[in-house]
Parts: C-alpha cells; sequence; structure tokens
C-alpha cells in the first residue's frame, strides 16, 4: 500500500470515529455509532498493517489474534455490571501501552542521537583542524522529542496505575472511601513539581535516562495516590477522567510513533472523556479542578455513617401491587440493583401492564446511577422501554409532589436526602431524585445495606417509605404475577 493511500484510510478512519462518537449521544442512533467505530478501527488496522513503514507484519499479526482471542473471551463473560471494571483495566492498557512506547521511542533515539553525536565530533574535530566549528542543527527537533517521551510517559504512568485503583474499587476488592494519607495534597503537588525538574534536567541534558525512570516510578505513585484519596460517590467523575487520560496518552503515542491517526483518535477520546468528566462534575455539584487533583478542597473526613436511623416499615409485592392498581401516576426510579439482579425485562413488563390500564409510568433517571454513565438508558432500552417515557433527573425533579407512587428499584445513593440535608455527608451537594416528595415511595432492595458512597440513607425511614425487601427481579416478577 502506498503512503499515499495509507493517509488516505487514516482520514477516512478519523471521520469515522467523528460520526460513531455523534452516533453514541443519542440512544436512537447509538448502534449505529458503534458500527461506524467497528468500521473506522477496522480500516486503521488494515491500513496500519499494511503501511510500507511497518516491519515485523508477522508478529503484530500473532499479537493481534492472542489479543483478539483474550479480548473476545471476556468480552463474552463480562456481565453488563462489570463493564466499568472492564473499561478501567482497559484505559490501564492504554496507560501502560504509552509507558512502552515512551520507553522503546527513548532507546531507539538515544542510540541514533548517540551515533549522530558521535559522528557531528568527528566532522567538529575536521572543521576545527580546517579552522571552523559545526553546529549541531538538530537540538531542536531533539528538544522535542525527549519532551514528547517525557510527557507520554508520565500521562501514561498516571493512566496506568490510576486505572488499576479504579478497577480494585469498581471490584470491590478495594474499599470505596478515600484514602486520606497526611499532607496528601503537598504530596501530590511535591510529585508534579519534582516531575517537572526532572523533565528540564530531562530535555537539557539530551536525554539521561534517570531522570525519565525517576519521574515514571513518581507517576505511577502519583496516579495510585490521585485514584485513591477519591471517593466512592465520585468515581464515575474518575472513571471518564482516566478515559479522558487514556485518551491523552493515545496521542502522546501517537506523537513518538509519528502516526497520525493515533494522534487524532487520541485527541478525540482525550477531549470527549474530558467534556464528559465535566458533565459529570457539573450533575453532581462537584468542582471539576478538585476531583482530578485527588479531592483537592476537600478534607476527606466525612466518611458518613451507615447506622440506621430509626424504625423502617416493609411491605409486600402483592400490597405493592394493589396500590399500583389504585395509583394514577407512577414515577420508576432505577439503580444499581436493577442492573445486578438483570430486573429491566420484568419492570419493562409491569410498566406496560400498567400503562395498558390507563396509569401514567415514567422512569427518572440519576445522571451516576448504576456504575457508567448511561448505564440505566442502556438496560431500559435493551428491555424496550419507550425512550419518551425516561427522563433524565432535572426533567422529573419537580414532578414527584404530584406523583402517587415511586418504585425505588435497587437505587440508593441517587434518591439519598442526606445529600441535600447533611452538609457533613460524603455525597453533600449532590443533586438527587427527590423521590420523599411523592405520596408513597416503594424501595427495592435485599437489606438495609448502604449504597455505594457507604452512607445510610435517611429515605427508608421516613413516613410515606416502605421496604420491599429480596432480589429485585423476584420481587418485580411477584408483583407482574399479582397484577
Ligand atoms: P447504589 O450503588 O448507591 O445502591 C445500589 C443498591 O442496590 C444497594 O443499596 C443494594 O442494596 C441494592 N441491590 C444490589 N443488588 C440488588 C439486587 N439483586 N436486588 C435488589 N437490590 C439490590 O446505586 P445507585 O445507582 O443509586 O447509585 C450509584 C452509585 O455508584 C453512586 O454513588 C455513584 O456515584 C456510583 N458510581 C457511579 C458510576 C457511574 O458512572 N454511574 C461509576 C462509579 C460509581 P442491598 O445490598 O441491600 O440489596
Amino acid at each position: 500500500m502506498s503512503q499515499g493511500l495509507v493517509t488516505a484510510a487514516y482520514i477516512v478512519s478519523a471521520l469515522m470515529f467523528i460520526l460513531s462518537l455523534a452516533g453514541l449521544s443519542k440512544q436512537e442512533s447509538a448502534k449505529a455509532g458503534n458500527w461506524y467505530g467497528v468500521a473506522g478501527m477496522t480500516i486503521a488496522l488494515i491500513a496500519t498493517i499494511l503501511d510500507p513503514k511497518v516491519s515485523g507484519v508477522g508478529y503484530i499479526i500473532v499479537a493481534m489474534v492472542i489479543g483478539a482471542i483474550i479480548g473476545i473471551r471476556l468480552a463474552l463473560k463480562v456481565e453488563m455490571t462489570q463493564m466499568p471494571e472492564l473499561v478501567a483495566i482497559l484505559h490501564s492498557f492504554v496507560g501502560l501501552a504509552a509507558v512502552l512506547v515512551g520507553f522503546n521511542s527513548y532507546f531507539e533515539h538515544h542510540e541514533a542521537a548517540a551515533a549522530a553525536k558521535e559522528a557531528l565530533a568527528s566532522v567538529n574535530e575536521l572543521a576545527m583542524a580546517l579552522g571552523g566549528k559545526v553546529e549541531p542543527v538538530n537540538s531542536a527537533m531533539q528538544n522535542i522529542h525527549l519532551t514528547e517521551v517525557f510527557l507520554g510517559v508520565f500521562i501514561g504512568a498516571i493512566t496506568f496505575t490510576g486505572s488499576i485503583v479504579a478497577f480494585g474499587k469498581l471490584r470491590g476488592v478495594m474499599s470505596s472511601t478515600p484514602l486520606n494519607i497526611p499532607f496528601k495534597h503537598k504530596l501530590n503537588l511535591l510529585a508534579v513539581v519534582a516531575s517537572t525538574v526532572l523533565m528540564i534536567h530531562f530535555v537539557q541534558q539530551g536525554g539521561e535516562t534517570w531522570p525519565l525512570i525517576v519521574m515514571t516510578l513518581i507517576a505511577f505513585a502519583f496516579g495510585w495516590h490521585l485514584v485513591a484519596s477519591i471517593g466512592g460517590a465520585d468515581m464515575p467523575v474518575v472513571v471518564s477522567m482516566l478515559n479522558s487520560y487514556s485518551g491523552w496518552a493515545a496521542a502522546a503515542a501517537g506523537f513518538m510513533l509519528s502516526n497520525d491517526l493515533l494522534i487524532v483518535t487520541g485527541a478525540l477520546v482525550g477531549s470527549s472523556g474530558a467534556i464528559l468528566s465535566y458533565i459529570m462534575c457539573k450533575a453532581m455539584n462537584r468542582s471539576f479542578i478538585s476531583v482530578i487533583a485527588g479531592g483537592f478542597g476537600t478534607d476527606g473526613s466525612s466518611a458518613g455513617s451507615s447506622e440506621e436511623q430509626g424504625e423502617h416499615k416493609e411491605t409486600t409485592a402483592e400490597d405493592v401491587a394493589e396500590t399500583l392498581k389504585n395509583a394514577s401516576s407512577v414515577i420508576i426510579t432505577p439503580g444499581y440493583g436493577m442492573a445486578v439482579a438483570q430486573a429491566q425485562y420484568p419492570v419493562a413488563e409491569i410498566t406496560q401492564k400498567l400503562r395498558n390500564a390507563g396509569v401514567e409510568v415514567r422512569f427518572g433517571i440519576h445522571p451516576v446511577a448504576g456504575r457508567l454513565p448511561g448505564h440505566m438508558n442502556v438496560l431500559l432500552a435493551e428491555a424496550k422501554v419507550p425512550y419518551d417515557i425516561v427522563l433524565e433527573m432535572d426533567e422529573i425533579n419537580d414532578d414527584f409532589p404530584e406523583t402517587d407512587v415511586v418504585l425505588v428499584i435497587g437505587a440508593n445513593d441517587t434518591v439519598n436526602p442526606a445529600a441535600l440535608d447533611d452538609p457533613n455527608s460524603p455525597i453533600a451537594g449532590m443533586p438527587v431524585l427527590e423521590v420523599w416528595n411523592a405520596k408513597e415511595v416503594i424501595v427495592f432492595k435485599r437489606s438495609m445495606n448502604t449504597g455505594y458512597a457507604g452512607v445510610q440513607n435517611p429515605l427508608f425511614f421516613k413516613e410515606n417509605s416502605w421496604m420491599l425487601f429480596g432480589d429485585a427481579k423476584a420481587s418485580v416478577d411477584n408483583i407482574n404475577k399479582a397484577l
């Protein structure tokens, strides 16, 4: 394949990726968006393999086949609720790849630069003998390259360890409470200052190895600490922020490999991840800077309480069915528990039954419900719930006072009034679905356990709240039968 054709293929791929992002922004066009992405990536892979500059194609194909087999096996096995963990660990691979590309590019360039330096010295000697001096002409290019390598490794290393911690927190193998070591913000600042000093030294000295290695170790620790310091409730922003970092790491790798498509794709992922992080921060009433700086500006001391705060009342599926039959308006607010139980299908069935009986049924979706952006929307779309009755939190929050019944299906933090009433709560300030304003609230869950942020929910002890204990799918199935 000629170089011109490779460039043309890369442009087509880049366009496909832009169309893919545009498609993914709406539920109706999300499938098409996915296909654009698949097509763009296929073209990119073929063009890269056939690029005349690329050697060792046999090794690449063997690596791709092994990677594809592992990837397909994992993707087939992974539960929908494990998707955020999968995304987090994939981000860590991008980070690690950027670190490896950086070191590879550094050593390759280091050898070439040493040979060039030697050649230049002999030319210089000759020129001196003739009464002149040859100035090195490539120092600017070399400085740019060294800076690229340094920044690429820095971003990649932070992304790598940060994503591993995010994976651990999302999988539940690491605590979701924020790590609170003394002087944590000063330590973060020190890591940034030390890395900057090392970069200046690295570039000025024409690429000594030790500053690069020391910075890599600092960046590994920095990435780990940044994400470990963030509490469970702020994890959505962390995941989208790491998504953004992985994009910038890929773009940095693109610069080092002189691959234009990798630069464009990395920049697309980096900027869309940054926009998503900003949107999530706004939705959760969090400061963007505070979250990306590892919870800067918060003292992190508000761990919240998991103690029960009064008496709760229990109900049965039959009683709930009776209440629903007598209601004229119902709002369903799903959360992570609906995803765990896979209750979306029976939920869609009772929705249809109630609508057929003339009851107005709508869904209220919190922006961070579940464990990944759009989690609930995907599940409801899967179960064929009509899009027009699925509303965002801001669109529905004012309607709760006129609503007869709210079904809180496996949601907890996203319907917790402590976010508005308790300034010391870890979720303080986060807008929530104000379900307690409805006439009656039924909470579907298995126990009095807390949600992801680890705080008890005063909603469960309110006058108008009833607990329906059990697996959400079994409970909704029972209501379905009783209806
Ligand atoms: P929560 O995680 O706060 O609570 C889920 C509830 O579901 C639990 O209290 C649990 O209670 C219940 N549950 C679990 N399994 C079942 C089951 N099989 N049947 C019935 N109930 C079940 O959910 P929300 O969706 O309200 O909040 C999401 C939280 O996750 C927020 O804190 C958010 O910040 C965080 N987060 C969100 C991300 C995103 O991008 N959306 C990413 C990372 C974190 P019990 O054990 O008693 O059954």
